[in-house]
């Protein structure tokens, strides 16, 4: 059979990246594919931190290269460093010099678990012995004041500014806290970029952090262009369900935030399948939708998190830690997740930070 890149990426997915657990084409470091005949020459944007571990996703590639028809096989590593769960040293600029790394999570559209996905990626860095803080700039829905269990709890203040609130391991703030709860929010492009900013900087003071993560509302309004005219982003997450309409307006955010200089550092398949009374998958909107999406727009795959409903019950009941609780399908979905999260801010930070946007 010839090759071609179909098979050959076929071929790599059977390698694991052994610290992370996920195969080296879902983790995007697969580059500058090239086939010619039975040769096949390509890059891996691996590290150079860990000899062994190169060399042996190395030497499984070349054996599922051997294995897919190639008579001749040429790696090379891309020249890079530094690979650990350890976040980027660099703060991420003036605005917030005391976080240092800025991670914006989106959707195509509302109701996708874009929220769900941000409380729950931020408690699971926060559980790896990160500093963790999370903002809901969801400002037309917040539903943090619910997914953390503050409702009705007012922020302490100290001098001009709000102390984000302490809860689960994270710091968090969200508009909701700030405003009568119920009551709708109606803000115009104006209002909504100044209530952002305020809320995401001017007002809060944000301790020393690894990860500050920021839930974004819905869709591709000012909110997301606020925030990257603010500060360079280490990169965003795009939340989707994985049938087509729901994908369509993922990758339209995915082409906001590449159009703003963010980098998608990946999707995330939400509501992949439902998890049946006997741990059955349920297929209900296409599985796997999210992770074509985001091998045709070349972009890392982060993981699925099927429909739990404990998952639904923990965020209603502002307990989001139970998540992660005893040896359950919901906290090892959550955890790789997390994992790979970890992997593609690492990989993202050994190339130069994002450029500021400005808007003339
Ligand atoms: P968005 O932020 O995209 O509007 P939310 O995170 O608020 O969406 O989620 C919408 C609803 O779906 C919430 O009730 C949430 O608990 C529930 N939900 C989200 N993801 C899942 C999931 N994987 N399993 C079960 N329920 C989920």
């Amino acid at each position: 059979m010839a090759l071609d890149k179909e098979l050959v990426m076929k071929a790599l997915r059977t390698v694991q990246e052994p610290e992370l657990m996920k195969d080296i084409v879902t983790l995007n470091i697969v580059k500058d594919v090239r086939i010619e005949g039975d040769q096949v020459q390509l890059t891996l944007e691996l590290t150079n931190a860990n000899g062994p571990i190169k060399e042996k996703i190395k030497a499984d590639a070349l054996r599922a290269l051997g294995d897919a028809g190639a008579q001749q096989a040429q790696i090379v590593f891309a020249n890079t460093s530094g690979h650990s769960s350890k976040p980027h040293a660099k703060p991420v600029g003036k605005i917030l010099p005391q976080v240092k790394n800025v991670i914006a999570v989106g959707a195509g559209k509302g109701g996708v678990g874009k929220s769900t996905v941000a409380v729950n990626l931020a408690i699971g860095l926060a559980r790896t012995g990160l500093q963790v803080g999370l903002m809901d700039g969801d400002i037309y829905g917040p539903s943090m004041p619910t997914m953390l269990g503050i409702r009705g709890r007012v922020p302490a203040v100290q001098g001009s500014k709000i102390i984000p609130f302490n809860v689960h391991g994270i710091h968090a703030i969200t508009i909701g806290a700030l405003v009568e709860q119920d009551k709708p929010l109606i803000w115009r492009g104006p209002m909504a970029h100044g209530a952002f900013k305020q809320l995401f900087s001017d007002n809060t003071q944000w301790p020393e952090l690894d990860y500050l993560i920021v839930d974004l509302p819905p869709g591709t309004g000012d909110v997301p262009l606020t925030l990257c005219q603010l500060l360079p982003l280490t990169g965003a997450v795009v939340v989707a369900t994985p049938q087509q309409v729901a994908l369509d307006d993922a990758i339209r955010a995915v082409r906001m935030f590449q159009q703003l200089g963010t980098e998608v550092l990946g999707l995330v398949e939400n509501m992949s399948y439902l998890v049946g009374p006997n741990g059955e998958a349920i297929d209900i909107f296409g599985r796997g939708g999210a992770e074509r999406a985001a091998q045709e727009l070349g972009l890392a795959y982060l993981g699925a998190l099927p429909m739990f409903p404990e998952l639904r019950v923990n965020s209603d009941a502002g307990t989001p830690l139970a998540n992660y609780e005893g040896d359950t399908k919901l906290k090892s979905s959550l955890e790789a997740l997390v994992q790979t999260l970890i992997g593609q801010i690492n990989l993202r930070n050994l190339r130069p930070p994002t450029p500021v946007l400005t808007i003339s």
